[in-house]
């Protein structure tokens, strides 16, 4: 079966789900979208269904601050400021932060907490310096120099996400954020709002799958070491509550987003996204699910 034949069968599960509305102008996405795109290691990207939809990446972002922090900062200061481990709750849950006593910091970079935690560690004088240079990072990325802002979505986010708030807040109180918090929030909001298509998110996770090498000039462009630990968490915490279950079915590291979009990585091989912005109860594309099941199962993909 090819990918046409694919995104067809699995057509059907976009009437399944929601578009998330708890960020008002993500409410705005057409329910019956699917697309996905595949970037072999070395071949051109190959896309079906609805490829060219500009969507904002939000938690997709998550991964690729990672990396930058990473790069910037190394292990021991990133994984002082977060966790490695899978919370088994929803990415936007408060509740372990009141247990964070047993654990000093937020149980990993993928969920909402992490996140934030990350995004005060990303270096520049000014948060418009920071976003260039995330923005700068995705473009190289993605081999995309038009990646940018949805500023709807970031103003909308920034006016409605208190439950973030509230949580950075509380990272501030126990120490694990320095400097101004709004600052960071307002970083924050403005990754998880950088639009891309399909093609881009693919192209990205090529170069995850590619062991960190753009595959055009064959620049390592993120480190070995920082590919294992990305890969890695994304398939422990990067489907939020349902990376067990994820892992099971497709057996490959990816990174989910509310907005719809799911980025996977395939070792040496390939990186393949998807979009269909409703979603399940715990926030991952129901109809992109389904169809990187059948992609991982048609193709033999799983890593296990
Ligand atoms: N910006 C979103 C939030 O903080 C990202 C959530 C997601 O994609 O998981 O709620």
């Amino acid at each position: 079966m090819n990918l046409n034949e694919l995104v067809n069968r699995n057509k059907e599960y976009t009437k399944h789900g929601n578009v998330a509305n708890y960020i008002p102008e993500l409410s705005k996405a057409n329910p019956n979208c699917l697309g996905v795109a595949v970037a072999k290691c070395g071949e051109s990207v190959i896309a079906a269904g609805d490829s060219n939809i500009k969507f904002t990446i939000q938690s997709i972002s998550k991964p690729l601050i990672l990396i930058m922090a990473l790069l910037d900062y190394g292990e021991e200061i990133v994984f002082s400021k977060v966790g490695k481990e899978p919370t088994g709750d929803s990415f936007n849950s408060i509740r372990r932060l009141e247990t964070i006593n047993e654990f000093t910091k937020p149980y990993n970079p993928m969920i909402n907490a992490g996140a934030i935690a990350i995004s005060s560690l990303i270096k520049g004088k000014s948060n418009n310096e920071k976003i260039e240079r995330i923005l700068n990072f995705i473009r190289k990325l993605s081999n995309n120099n038009d990646i940018k802002i949805n500023m709807d979505v970031y103003l909308s986010e920034k006016r409605t996400g208190n439950k973030n708030r509230a949580m950075a807040y509380f990272l501030k109180d126990i120490g694990i954020l320095e400097g101004d918090v709004e600052e960071i929030l307002d970083l924050y909001f403005m990754h998880c709002s950088i639009e891309a298509d399909i093609i881009d998110l693919a192209n990205i996770a090529r170069v995850l799958a590619c062991a960190g090498k753009d595959p055009l000039t064959n620049e390592v462009i993120i480190p070995r070491r920082i590919v294992q630990i990305v890969n890695t968490l994304m398939t422990t915490c990067g489907m939020y509550d349902e990376s067990g279950e994820f892992a099971v079915n497709v057996g490959l590291p990816s990174k989910s987003g509310v907005g719809g979009g799911i980025m996977t990585v395939v070792p040496g091989k390939m990186g393949i996204a998807v979009y269909a912005p409703a979603l399940d109860k715990k926030g991952n594309s129901v109809a992109g699910v389904k169809l990187l099941e059948d992609i991982s199962n048609e193709y033999n993909l799983s890593i296990y």
